[in-house]
């Protein structure tokens, strides 16, 4: 890891005043960001970077952020598409899953950050099983995560597997220097009942991690708790003793008013997946009305089988239009919320809104580069603008995590591509079987 400065690009900050500096410069030191403001401006006397990384023609931004997903579940993409939600997942997916090792997980990990990574993610929220495969994928590739277990209440072995997740989080939270934080991650309310629930709570407060929850995804999953306990999935999770536990929730797409004031009441984290929720029917959330409440909606692919990809540059785009032709309000979510939706209510989402999210003297350096010498971009006015409704995630050229270089010139540095993608499809075939 070496000192940078990242000068002469147009540098969205993302902060809270929404500054951009064209052009500007980024001072790196270590893995964290020393300096951001205008060309020209001071930067800290003595300090001399190693290297210089010249932006010119490149939008310089915080690191987007996958705010849920199922990485490994990339191995299952394009394996049973068009389909509804119940045939999709137990003819499709469950069998798959029951069949799934920790080496399936492993390289399912990898392939999925070598996409992340090539699309300007630098962290993500991942759910998901074999949670130490994710670990050593993660540490190894240099990506910062939240990882969560999946815990399913109904599950014969669900005790064991709350031992072992407490015992996961405990042994990897802080690793890979600090870029693998830990949460629990007690799969819905439809999978949990209360008494697991408040034993994932209550363990999650002892030992100080968060806990990442699917909620009210499907028109299914809030008749079946409305029968079973006469509540909404949100007054379901909101019964429980939240004190102390920061909530990271995915989807929120069926929400009546009172649900909103429980969300914004226990400052739950809501992850929006527009690209999922579309291809899986699942309906629209109402995300205008969440961000008027004042909740910090973050942005999430789910896993590639319902979307097919990790894309978050898409799901900005997805978010900014769906909304506007939803309500029928083109100035809803403008691309400076998009993007603020990408990037820090994405860190806040992880637990992680001190650390990165915005281009800030202190934060971590996790920042990408978008090559804007492109015709699709041009003639070059808005730099939001063209960030949100014209740029493709192959646009992407530098991604930097933890002050780390991982992707330069659109080229994996940390990664071995070509094996990954061949181990991968190994896994995958081997699942099939
Ligand atoms: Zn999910």
């Amino acid at each position: 890891m070496s000192d940078l400065l990242i000068t002469g690009g147009t540098v969205i900050t993302v902060d809270e005043e929404g500054q951009i500096f064209d052009p500007g410069v980024i001072a790196v030191r270590g893995d964290e960001i020393l300096y951001v403001g205008p060309a020209g401006g001071e930067l800290p006397p003595y300090w001399k970077p190693q290297r210089v990384i010249n932006a010119e023609n490149k939008l310089v931004l915080p690191g987007l952020v996958n705010s849920h997903t199922h990485a490994a579940m990339v191995l299952f993409r394009g394996n049973g598409d068009d389909l509804s939600l119940q045939e999709w997942l137990e003819n499709k997916i469950w069998p798959l899953e029951n069949k799934l090792s920790a080496e399936a997980v492993y390289w399912g990990t990898l392939l999925a950050i070598a996409e992340m990574f090539l699309s300007g993610i630098t962290a993500f929220a991942d759910m998901y099983f074999f949670p130490d495969a994710i670990a050593r994928a993660v540490a190894e590739s240099g990506i910062r995560a939240a990882i969560a277990p999946g815990l399913l209440g109904i599950s014969p072995d669900s005790a064991t597997r709350l031992r072992e997740a407490i015992s996961f989080c405990q042994e990897w939270n802080g690793a890979a220097g600090g870029r693998v934080t830990t949460m629990l991650g007690p799969h819905a309310p439809y999978t949990c009942p209360p008494e697991y629930l408040a034993q994932s709570l209550a363990a999650a407060r002892d030992i100080e991690v968060g806990i990442h929850i699917h909620l009210a995804e499907t028109e299914t999953e809030i008749r079946g708790i409305k029968d079973q306990y006469g509540v909404s999935p949100v007054a379901y999770l909101c019964r429980q003793d939240l004190s102390n536990v920061h909530i990271l929730a995915a989807h929120c797409v069926h929400l009546e008013d009172a649900d909103i004031d429980l969300l914004s009441q226990n400052n739950i984290n809501v992850v929006h997946n527009p690209g999922s929720n579309l291809k899986l029917a699942s309906g629209i959330a109402p995300v205008p009305r969440l961000l008027t409440a004042g909740i910090p909606v973050a942005l999430g692919t789910d896993g590639a089988a319902s979307n097919n990809n990790l894309d978050i540059l898409e799901e900005a785009r997805l978010v900014a239009l769906i909304h506007k032709g939803y309500t029928g309000q083109p100035t809803v979510i403008p691309a400076e919320e998009a993007l603020k939706m990408a990037t820090a209510n994405g860190a806040a989402a992880l637990g992680l809104k001190r650390k990165c999210g915005r281009l800030k003297a202190g934060m971590k350096a996790d920042l990408i580069l978008i090559d804007r010498q492109q015709p699709h971009l041009y003639p070059r006015f808005n730099p939001l603008s063209a960030l949100i409704y014209s740029a493709r995630s192959s646009d992407v050229d530098t991604v930097i995590v933890n002050g780390e270089i991982v992707v330069e010139r659109g080229e994996l540095c940390t990664l071995d591509g070509e094996k990954i993608m061949h181990m991968a499809e190994r896994q995958a075939r081997k699942l099939l079987q």
